[in-house]
């Protein structure tokens, strides 16, 4: 008889990737290791940018084998390292003034580690319990610093797309519901959709236009309304309203914008309010942006008017020092959810609405639902709204602090004052009025990517190139700034070198 002698097998605990209460040392040597190295990305990054490349980048990934995995952490975050956190974007820095990302506060940050780990599911109380009144709390919370009434309710969203799709889908169906008598959701688009109109200005969102389009209205549905002085102009509003309406089109919404992306700027809010009750259009106001201010102590009037919207749009990874994702959507009167509502037997059965249970899934187009409400949370528990208010106040007196100084410098040109904390300009030194100022901002923009010390973005105004501050860092002081603009320069009159002496004037 023939012993079958076996291999010895190397001892690994079975499942030890799992989280567990068998894994709590695993799990709490992971987070450490990862968290450590998150502290190296804080300690290495002296620049916004390192300016890495696409091309620097590939060659290794090409080298990844997906399919065999790395002995450790170790060699993990170290390769993590090399291919992203070392060139990722540091948009702590007060240099990066770029895009609408908002440096993020520590008890947020803290809170996506329990978000992961208990991984909690926000579209039924069944997969969530506490956590869909933690979200319940904020909304209401929010709802009412909006100055909505006790009727008022809303939802955590991915994003300022998303709320402003919730609200473009309920202003449609609404107008179908109640003027029309036909069920969108049931039915299909009516006839008469082809002739829904929404206005909101040339400078609003694109998630507008791209909301519309999803919704079946086409494009063609957004009026674009004039702006002046880079905010909706309420009598070309009215004009447009009334124009369509001889063209036999039917208004169903006014969309103002509370923070505009490229300026920061604010819509009228009373007047647009009240032309859309004359009207009897829905009233959204996307206030992605422009939120923060709900916060402030010395500039909440700016919203006023606020309070008269059917829904809003709020973003908090924009202006609440939120990480990624942190949105809601909120609505006047709760009833107008009932639009977006199915009943899953498997999840929120009718049954279970009778039992009273809250199920946050009747208002949301998404099904499982991250729980970003507890960032927020913590946020709010640990730092409240009087700290967040410093902290908004703060970058708006910087930028209008800038505002001045780019105005006074005889090199640049401001275009609009901001009532946030975006200002768009151009370098454009008088004594060569005559170059292609767009090309050389071009420039500007590309060299400063590529340099990395300081980011800025790039907007198109009136089909000229223009450069523009985002200020979300309550760091960023004016002499940042004044350093930024010396970089500007510096790009500048190093293109101007190069340029022959009769230029070209093109913009595009
Ligand atoms: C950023 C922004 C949006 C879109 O929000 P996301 O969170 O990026 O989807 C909508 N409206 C305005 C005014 C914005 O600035």
């Amino acid at each position: 008889m023939q012993l079958h002698i076996s291999q010895p097998t190397p001892v690994t605990a079975p499942y030890k990737d799992i989280f567990r209460e068998e894994t709590t040392g695993e799990y709490l040597s992971a987070i450490q290791l990862a968290s450590e190295s998150v502290a190296r990305f804080l300690g290495n990054n002296k620049k916004p940018f390192s300016g890495v490349t696409p091309a620097d980048l590939k060659p290794f990934f090409s080298t990844v084998d997906l399919n065999t995995p790395l002995a450790d952490y170790q060699s993990l975050l170290q390769e993590v390292e090399t291919i992203y956190s070392d060139h990722a974007i540091a948009f702590h820095l007060p240099q990066y003034i770029a895009h609408l990302n908002c440096p993020v506060v520590i008890p947020a940050i803290a809170a996506e580690v329990l978000i992961s780990a208990i991984n909690s599911s926000l579209d039924t109380w069944d997969q969530s319990a506490g956590g869909t009144l933690i979200e319940q709390k904020l909304i209401e919370w929010t709802c009412r610093e909006i100055g909505f009434g006790p009727d008022a309710d809303g939802i955590f969203t991915s994003g300022g797309t998303q709320s402003n799709l919730m609200a473009l889908l309920l202003a449609r169906d609404h107008y179908a519901v109640h003027h029309l008598h036909h069920n969108i959701k049931k039915d299909g688009l009516p006839a008469e959709a082809t002739r829904f109109r929404i206005f909101t200005s040339e400078i609003s969102h694109f998630s507008i236009q791209k909301n519309a389009s999803l919704l079946g209205l086409g494009e063609q549905a957004v009026v674009k309304v004039r702006s002046d002085q880079f905010r909706m102009d309420m009598h070309a509003l009215e004009d447009a309203i009334r124009l369509e309406l001889q063209k036999g089109n039917i208004p169903i919404a006014i969309v103002a914008t509370a923070g505009n992306t490229d300026f920061g700027n604010i819509d009228s809010l009373e007047t647009a309010g009240r032309l859309a009750a004359q009207y009897k259009l829905w009233f959204h106001v996307d206030a992605a942006y422009g939120c923060g201010l709900l916060l402030s102590n010395q500039y909440r009037h700016l919203l006023n008017g606020i309070e008269l919207a059917d829904s809003v749009t709020t973003d908090y990874h924009k202006s609440f020092f939120q990480p990624v994702s942190s949105s809601s959507f909120l609505v006047k009167n709760k009833a107008t959810l009932g639009l977006l509502k199915y009943h899953a037997d498997y999840l929120n059965p009718k049954e279970q609405e009778e039992d009273g249970l809250p199920n946050q899934v009747s208002k949301s187009l998404q099904t499982t639902r991250r729980f970003d409400a507890l960032k927020l949370w913590f946020t709010m528990r640990l730092m409240g709204k009087q700290q967040l208010g410093e902290y908004f106040d703060t970058l708006i007196n910087t930028t209008a602090a800038v505002a001045t100084i780019l105005e006074e410098d005889p090199d640049f040109e401001l275009l609009n004052y901001s009532d946030i904390s975006a200002l768009v300009f151009r370098y454009n030194p008088e004594s060569n009025f005559q170059t292609s100022a767009c090309s050389m901002n071009q420039h500007i923009r590309k060299a400063m990517l590529e340099q990395g010390e300081a980011l800025v973005a790039g907007t198109k105004v009136q089909g000229a190139y223009y450069l523009k501050f985002t200020i979300l860092n309550p760091l960023t002081t004016t002499d940042h700034v004044l350093g930024v603009m010396d970089i500007i320069r510096q790009h500048g009159e190093a293109w101007l070198q190069t340029q022959p002496v009769v230029l070209e004037n093109a913009c595009d």
